[in-house]
């Protein structure tokens, strides 16, 4: 549960809106503050497309995890960017179709941190653990609490849902995602997916909003959501919104509801 970086976790700021509890409160949960619920409802007063998006990408991340665990054979998993707890959560969703996988989770909010238990009840043929890290500077994947859990050796399914557009291009996200996917071994995936612009501009209102309230995003057109899976070979149906990425059924939203690009790529 530690972290790779020698710095402790901050403690829980409750005086600043945070992503990861901004997102809980789209989602209906109930793990957020006042600040959080104030800069959220800026933002959805600004872009009520919000909630529809949020919910459509957390499905993508149940269908995502199940294609890969039951067409793709998929064992181990690494979620950087988790998120507060939401049923079903990513272990969860893998463990139904197949027990024994093992699961990392890794995010650098302090009220993530919090919640680890509910992230950490594996079932009992699988594993699970928990990184308190920071995407832009901890190496992630070298951090002793993921080699625990995971052989790099063996193919994985890294995923990074909602998390890069946190990172503007200073941060230099492309690189970061790049390298990560580098390290790892032939035939894993990279599933990412990403606040875009494209179908609904005024998604730039909510990145403002959050800036305001102290969290820097950045929003990418198609081409440069694209860069991230450089290296790899998108599955079918390549990059698409949210709901259109292998539908369970009709979804009754639209691409300007989800407003954020899901893709899954393989590291051949
Ligand atoms: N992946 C989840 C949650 C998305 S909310 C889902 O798609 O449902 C974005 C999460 O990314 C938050 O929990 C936030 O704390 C985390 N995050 C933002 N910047 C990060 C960074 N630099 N390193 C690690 N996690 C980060």
């Amino acid at each position: 549960m530690t972290g790779p970086g020698a710095e402790p976790p901050a403690p829980i700021d409750t005086s600043k809106a945070h992503s990861a509890r901004m997102y809980d409160y789209y989602l209906g949960g109930k793990d957020w503050y006042p600040v959080d619920q104030e800069a959220a409802e800026k933002v959805k007063k600004v872009f009520p497309f919000i909630v529809l998006g949020a919910r459509a990408n957390r499905d993508f991340m149940h269908r995502a995890t199940r294609t890969l665990a039951s067409e793709y054979g998929i064992r181990q998993f690494v979620d950087v960017g988790t998120g507060i707890p939401t049923e079903p959560n990513l272990h969860q969703v893998a463990q139904e179709v197949a027990p024994e996988s093992h699961v990392v989770y890794a995010d650098n909010d302090p009220t993530v941190l919090e919640y680890t238990d509910a992230l950490t009840l594996s079932s009992p043929e699988g594993r699970t653990a928990y990184v308190h890290a920071d995407l832009r500077h901890d190496d992630i994947l070298d951090s002793p609490g993921l080699r625990e859990v995971i052989d790099l050796e063996r193919p994985l399914a890294l995923s990074m849902l909602a998390v890069t557009h946190f990172l503007p291009d200073e941060h230099k996200p492309v690189e970061i995602v790049h390298r990560m996917v580098e390290r790892l071994a032939p035939g894993s995936f990279l599933v990412l997916s990403h606040a875009t612009p494209d179908f609904n501009p005024a998604a730039q209102k909510a990145v403002d909003v959050y800036r305001q309230s102290g969290t820097p995003a950045q929003i990418r057109t198609k081409s440069e959501v694209l860069r991230f899976f450089e290296g790899t070979e998108l599955i079918e149906p390549g990059l698409t919104t949210t709901h259109r990425w292998r539908p369970d059924g009709p979804s009754g939203i639209t691409d300007e509801d989800a407003f954020f690009y899901a893709g899954i790529g393989r590291k051949p």
